[in-house]
């Protein structure tokens, strides 16, 4: 402020092209991934806590750059999705999981209601034909639809509530299941919500996390669970990381969780050797 107009002007404009140049360093370097297919999943599991079995996994995005290591998706999902590069990473990683998933089920380990459960972006809903990409890919995969899930999130299903609908139509009658992800902190609305063909409402982390010493998120949680109980809906509640937040949760009637309690989201081969607290 003490400087003149014109070195403000200079010094905002030179912050500005450093931002903008660093975006297309980082957008090439997506278009790189893409092409030398450096994106990968790993997989968190989904527990049913009465029995410590596996009931399916989230499939979440890393990035194995060949420089720099695995980097996480909150580094370059903005990214992906602000350059619409999301699309073709999105269709990348939905293949991924659906040649996973069928390995496991050509292993006899998953059960009849196992779910492979992808996120999916607001972009690749409005901007991809998701339906299209759906279908193809596990055509070509060989992937009965029954295995996998779709997590979308409230915002993009009350902004576009119209095409979300016909969308998500379409994709149950392929067999796929729907899931709202990050479920409590956007705004839904709770009338809207009964409007859609879902199946599972999964109750975001924040509520979680400071159970059982917030008693505003144990109350939050609770009315969560008999929303999901009234609208026939599934939940799952994420991020549980303690014996003392599986114990609440089981006592109010949730029985799916996934968290660190449990495991962090891992390579598939490492799920597929005995674990302590879990079982396929
Ligand atoms: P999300 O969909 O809410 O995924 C759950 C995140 O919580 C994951 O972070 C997971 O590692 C973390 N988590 C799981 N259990 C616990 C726990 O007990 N405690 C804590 N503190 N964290 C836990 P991650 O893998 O870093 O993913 C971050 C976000 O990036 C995801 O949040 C999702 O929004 C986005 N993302 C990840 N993969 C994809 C993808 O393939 N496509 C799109 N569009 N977004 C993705
Ligand atoms: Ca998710
Ligand atoms: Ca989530
Ligand atoms: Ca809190």
């Amino acid at each position: 402020a003490k400087e003149s107009g014109r070195n403000t002007y200079t010094f905002y404009t030179t912050e500005i092209t450093h931002t903008l140049f660093e975006k297309m360093l980082m957008e090439n370097e997506l278009r790189r991934a893409i092409d030398a297919q450096e994106f990968t999943l790993f997989y968190q599991p989904q527990i049913d806590m009465r029995t410590g079995k596996m009931m399916g996994v989230e499939a979440l995005a890393r990035w194995e750059h060949s420089g720099m290591g695995i980097i996480m998706p909150d580094k370059f999902i903005p990214l992906a999705e602000g350059t619409k590069l999301i699309i073709p990473i999105g269709r990348q990683l939905l293949e991924i999981a659906c040649v996973q998933t069928k390995a496991w089920v050509d292993k006899g380990l998953c059960g009849p209601t196992w779910k492979t459960a992808v996120n999916i972006s607001a972009i690749q809903i409005t901007h991809d034909d998701l339906y299209e990409a759906v279908h193809a890919i596990t055509q070509k995969t060989g992937l009965d639809p029954h295995y996998l899930e779709l997590e979308l999130t409230e915002t993009y299903i009350m902004q576009n509530p119209k095409v979300a609908r016909a969308l998500m139509d379409k994709l149950k009658k392929l067999g796929i299941t729907l899931a709202v992800d990050d479920f409590g902190i956007g705004y839904s609305s709770l009338s809207y919500l009964k409007q859609f063909p879902l199946d599972r409402l999964k109750v975001d982390r924040s509520f979680i996390r400071d159970i059982p010493e917030d008693l505003d998120d144990m109350a939050i949680t609770k009315a969560i669970l008999a929303l999901g109980k009234s609208l026939g809906l599934e939940v799952l509640a994420e991020g549980v990381e303690d014996a003392v937040q599986k114990e609440f949760l089981l006592s109010q009637g949730c029985f799916l969780a996934q968290g660190y309690f449990y495991a962090a989201p891992v390579p598939a081969a490492t799920l597929e050797k005995p674990q302590e607290k879990f079982s396929w």
